[in-house]
């Protein structure tokens, strides 16, 4: 039977776990069924350089294109992926398609740099970054191209496994940035020795800037921080011209969000970049 602890550690029964447990194994067969048969797609959301309006890359979002439930985010399927042992094979597939990609549009004479997210247990896994080289390789993408969105609670959980990792990582080339930079545990002390390139202001942050002061003062102290540390900045989460407005004064690199683009599948980027994309002039005319 299913026992869990209370918060007084006595053990009790616990039905509901054993139906997690089921669902649990129904969820692994369908995201194996999924990854195998190419059930999860990317949307691509661009990015633009806050003070030119430039697209100047995109972040790969993955989406589950469920046979049943129609098109899933991806908080519905990779925690599963990460509790399951699946989010190994996940990665791979999603940084094989995203690199896939990344190829086309080098063929089509579009340089478009991409991101992929890539979860804690990736950063300690030592064959992670020969896994990275394969790819590029097999898909010929030169490394500078992939930049890689590392969470903070990897780094947490083993800083020296994780900093092993890293290290490959930038050494072959490959861009790192921090995600939801802030919204973690302490990271500061890891600046010093981690090499990233890039720090992404998390949405908490972004949204409300300009009407709550406090966001204001942590997007602030964090721009600041980042440029100690030669880092270049994205904001993500930039849902109108006022918020772009405010972190073109702020000295914010790169912006990220809505107002922009939302996450769109690669077909719909491509006619979008065509049509919106190329029109930084007009973009900054609105803020
Ligand atoms: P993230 O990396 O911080 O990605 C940004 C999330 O914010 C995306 O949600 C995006 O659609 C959303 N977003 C972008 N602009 C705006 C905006 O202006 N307003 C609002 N309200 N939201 C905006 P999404 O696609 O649901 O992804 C959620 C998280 O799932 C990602 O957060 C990332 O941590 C994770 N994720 C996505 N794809 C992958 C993947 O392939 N592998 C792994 N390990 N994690 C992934
Ligand atoms: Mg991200
Ligand atoms: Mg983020
Ligand atoms: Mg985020």
């Amino acid at each position: 039977y299913a026992a869990k602890r209370n918060h007084l550690g006595v053990a009790r029964y616990e039905p509901s776990l054993d139906e997690h447990s089921t669902a649990r194994l129904a969820v692994v067969s369908e995201l194996r069924r999924a990854i195998d048969h190419g059930e999860l797609v990317l949307h691509y959301q661009p990015k633009a350089v806050t003070c030119s309006g430039a697209i100047c890359g995109v972040e790969a979002l993955a989406r589950w294109q469920h046979p049943r439930r129609g098109l899933l985010g991806p908080g519905e399927f990779i925690p599963a992926a990460e509790e399951n042992g699946l989010i190994g094979s996940l990665t791979r597939y999603v940084l094989s398609s995203a690199l896939r990609q990344c190829h086309a549009w080098l063929m089509d004479g579009c340089t478009m740099p991409v991101s992929v997210n890539v979860g804690a247990q990736c950063l300690l896994d030592p064959t992670f970054p020969d896994q990275v080289a394969g790819l590029l390789d097999r898909h010929q993408v030169p490394p500078h191209m992939l930049t890689l969105e590392i969470t903070e609670s990897a780094i947490v959980a083993d800083p020296a496994r994780a900093n092993l990792v890293l290290g490959e990582l930038a050494d072959s080339g490959v861009s790192l940035s921090i995600d939801d930079f802030g919204t973690g545990y302490s990271s500061i002390a890891y600046l010093q020795s981690m090499r990233v390139h890039e720090m992404k202001l998390d949405r908490l942050f972004v949204t409300e800037l300009c009407s709550n002061p406090r966001n204001n003062a942590i997007v602030r102290t964090l721009l600041e921080l980042a440029h100690a540390f030669e880092l270049q900045v994205v904001a993500e989460g930039v849902e109108d011209g006022e918020t772009w407005a405010a972190l073109a004064e702020l000295g914010c690199g790169i912006v990220q969000g809505f107002y922009l683009s939302k996450p769109l599948p690669a077909d719909e980027f491509a006619a979008w970049l065509q049509q919106d994309g190329s029109r930084a002039h007009t973009r900054l005319a609105e803020l």
